[in-house]
Formats: structure tokens, sequence, C-alpha cells
């Protein structure tokens, strides 16, 4: 099959090396002149396990290639998938540009059918609006074309996307009429052999799940960092309360875990946007208000207890582990990690980092400040900190020396952001240890 794809992010990206690696014929179109020459090179502009191989194997194969030139990519595929940013606006509703700028684009080409896919996460009415823009760029071409719009969204985890994407738990269609949900398909087969994972479904119901399942992981998380607020005031450790809970079947061990707050760039946004979708239908959502409240001051939570504990942090500096969202990735949008290092240096104080792959994007985005040093190793990011704190529980940070790790701070405090680490072992080495909602414990 032919396949063309807009937008080379986590999602576009992912999505063609695996329709890639299938047997079809996959070209991805960016708008980004630096992102494509970066992939004709062969090389993937971001961290994402698994990634490089593939579009390696892709290209070698002759099935993948990459382009900016529109009409091209237009004429190739009979699958157009759009795979753009929807970030989000000043009024927390998702930012359609992209998306509605790409349908007027396949539009300007179109000499053909085509079935246009929207994989971005998009809010309810999006199809719509995306066929008015075609139909409006068609009329002014004089011309008169089949195509459908269907709504395909995308659940992939960022850190284990290529997994995902070739063993979805479900895949989602949006389709009002019965040609593109069998192109659809067909599309799938490759993905949907040991079970029918498809969901076929009318497409404002497929672009709403999307964003309820989002602002489902979220309120977990969420609901989590409030039970451990409440049980780090009531004396509890709710380490051991999320044990209890996850062992009902109706809750689950998944998505409990209490922490330094949610980021990246989907959780953040999608609850946003649907709270934005709510409150212009005249509903006010209550929940997914609260969900957001509690994140944003979850994400000060690490802060607010070195304040606690230093008084001041002026001239302090902390060594911080972990700088992306979450581990397995480079993504820094909306990083926990970020917040806590600009309250740190608002404060005076500065910040001796280390992540295993997200260190090039940190300085993407903060260059070379004197507040922040960025170094090679966890160990060497506590050299001469006051105090160290754990922000992404990536691999290498689960077992660290800590006799060495005391040996190189100049206070033993640890502030945890995941509670990753045993508060008998740490209190046993001398350190103050901090986490979220242990007051029982550490
Ligand atoms: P991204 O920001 O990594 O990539 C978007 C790409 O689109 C960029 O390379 C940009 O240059 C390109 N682009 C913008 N306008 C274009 C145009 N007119 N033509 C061609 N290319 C254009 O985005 P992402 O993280 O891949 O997310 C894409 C969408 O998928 C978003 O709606 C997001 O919410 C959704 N999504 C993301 C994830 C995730 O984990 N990242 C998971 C599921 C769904």
């Amino acid at each position: 099959m032919n396949i063309t794809i807009f937008g080379s992010g986590y999602v576009g990206l992912v999505t063609a090396a695996c329709f890639a690696e299938v047997g079809n014929h996959v070209v991805c179109v960016d708008v980004d002149a630096r992102k494509v020459a970066t992939l004709q090179s062969g090389k993937c502009p971001f961290y994402e396990p698994g990634l490089d191989g593939l579009l390696t194997s892709g290209i070698e194969a002759g099935r993948l290639r990459f382009t900016t030139d529109a009409a091209d990519a237009v004429r190739h595929g009979t699958y157009q998938l759009i795979a753009v940013g929807t970030p989000p606006g000043e009024d927390g509703s998702a930012d359609l540009q992209y998306v509605l700028q790409v349908a007027r684009t396949i539009a300007a080409h179109l000499d053909d059918y085509r079935v246009i896919i929207n994989k971005s996460t998009v809010p309810v009415g999006t199809a719509d609006k995306v066929r008015s823009a075609v139909s409006e760029v068609l009329a002014q071409r004089g011309v008169s074309q089949d195509y459908d719009v269907v709504s395909n969204p995308e659940f992939l985890k960022e850190g284990a996307a290529v997994g995902d994407f070739r063993k979805p738990d479900r895949i989602i269609v949006g389709a009002d009429t019965d040609r593109p949900a069998e192109l659809m398909r067909s599309l799938y087969e490759p993905f949907n052999r040991n079970h029918d994972r498809v969901l076929l479904m009318d497409v404002r119901s497929a672009e709403l799940t999307k964003y309820a399942a989002n602002a489902m992981l979220a309120t977990k998380i969420s609901f989590m960092n409030e039970v451990a607020n409440i049980a780090e005031r009531v004396g509890a450790d709710v380490e051991l309360v999320r044990r209890g809970m996850g062992s009902d079947p109706r809750i689950g061990f998944h998505f409990i875990y209490p922490g330094c707050g949610y980021g990246g760039s989907c959780f953040p946004k999608d609850v946003k946007a649907l709270a934005h979708l709510a409150r212009e239908t005249g509903f006010a959502p209550r929940l997914l208000d609260s969900v957001e409240a509690v994140n944003h001051d979850q994400k000060r939570f690490l802060h607010a207890k070195m304040r606690a504990h230093f008084g001041s942090l002026a001239g302090r500096t902390i060594a911080l582990w972990g700088l992306a969202f979450k581990p397995n990735t480079d993504d820094m949008r909306e990083a926990p990690s970020r917040e806590l290092m600009e309250a740190i240096w608002a404060d005076g104080g500065a910040v001796r980092a280390y992540d295993p792959v997200a260190m090039e994007e940190t300085r993407k985005i903060y260059g070379d400040r004197p507040d922040l040093t960025l170094v090679e190793s966890a160990e060497e990011a506590c050299e001469g900190a006051d105090a160290l704190a754990l922000v992404t529980e990536w691999k290498p940070f689960q077992s660290p020396n800590f006799e060495l790790i005391a040996s190189l701070l100049k206070e033993k405090v640890l502030f945890d952001g995941r509670n990753l680490y045993n508060p008998e072992t740490l209190r046993d080495l001398g350190f103050r240890h901090y986490a979220i909602g242990r007051a029982a414990r550490v």
C-alpha cells in the first residue's frame, strides 16, 4: 500500500517506520527542512528505543522516504495521515492550525480518491473542520474530487512507542461510511492478526475516546497525588496504601504511582483541551479542572520541600537526576524537572543535572547559563551539591551506591520525587529523605 504521513514527530515517524516494516511504501512529509535532511541522512531527530533501526531498514529497503514536497506526497499515498502537533492555545483549547494547514495542502494537490486520516489528538468536530477546509480549497480550484476523512487517534507511549504500535491494545477507527472503514481495516491488517483490535465507531466518538483515555490516566495520577498529600498529613505511608488499593482488581496497580506531577506533550494539553471543549458546550468540567489544578501544585512539591529544608535556596546547588518527563524518552515538553529547575533558579540556587538521554534537549531549551551544569554521570551531578533530587525514575537511578553519593554531597539530603528509594535504607545511612506521601516512613 502507498501511505503518506504529514508530520515527522514521535507519532508520524513511529507510524511510518512500522507501516514500512510490514511492506508498505511510506512517504513522510514535514515542513521542517532540517528535520527532513536529518532523516534523509538516516538519523532519527529524537530518542525513541528501537526506532533508529526500523528507520534505517525502511530506508534501505526503499520503502521509506522523507520529503518537504507536499505535491509529491499527496500523489503518493491513497492513505494520507495527519500526525502534526496540536499544541495548547492560550485558553487551553487545542490549536488546530497545523492540522488544517495539512488539510488545505492535501486539497491543493488532490487529483484522485484519498482517505484523509487524522492521527493527531484533536477535539470533537475536527473531522468536520478538515472536511470544510478541503472542500473550500477544492472549490477554489474548481475541482470536484471524492475523498473521505476518518479519525484514527494514536495511543502509543513515548519510550515504548514501537512496541505499542506493533501490538496495539486497540485500533480506534472513526468512520461514518463503509468505504473508508474497509480501507482502514486493510491498512491495519498486519497489526490485527492475533485478535480483532479494530473498534469501529462514528468519527465524533473516536475523537472523544482519545481525550477521555488520556484524561482518565491523568486523573489516576492526580488522584494518587491527592491521596499522597493526605497520607503525609495523617501520618500514613502512601506506598503501603497504593499496594492495598491496587490489589483490588477493580482498581489495579497500573498508573497509581504518586510522584512530582505528570508532564509530557499529551496529558497536560489533553486535559486542558477536553475541559475547554466541555466549557464550549456550556458544561463545567469540575473533575478535569481539579485534575489539572492538583498536578499544577504537585509539580511544586519538591521545591516546597527544598525551601522548607534549607530555608532559602540562594547559593545552594541541587543535584538533579532525570530531566525527561518520563524514562526512556528525551522529550522535555512540560517535564516536572523544568518547573523545579526554574523555581530553584528563581530562588538564586543552581542545578547540576544528569539524564541518560535528555541532556541535548535540555541544552536546546536553556542554552548555556551559569546556574545549570549538565554533567556526564549521576555521580558527577552530586559532586559538591547540597542535596540530591530524583525527578525521573530512569532504570540506572534505581539502585545507586548511596555510600558514594553520601560522600559526594555536602549534606545527606535526598528529595525523592518518585518514591523510588527505601526510606529505611536511607535512614540507616544517615540521609534526610523527603518522599511523596510517606511521612510515616521517612
Ligand atoms: P511532534 O511535535 O513531535 O511532531 C509534529 C511534526 O509535525 C513536526 O515535525 C512538525 O514540523 C510537523 N509539521 C507541522 N506542520 C506541518 C505541516 N503543515 N506539514 C507537515 N508537517 C508539519 O508531535 P507528536 O508528539 O508526534 O504529536 C503529534 C500529534 O499526535 C499530537 O496531536 C499529539 O497530541 C498526538 N499524540 C502524541 C503522542 C506522543 O506520545 N507524542 C501519542 C499519541 C498522540
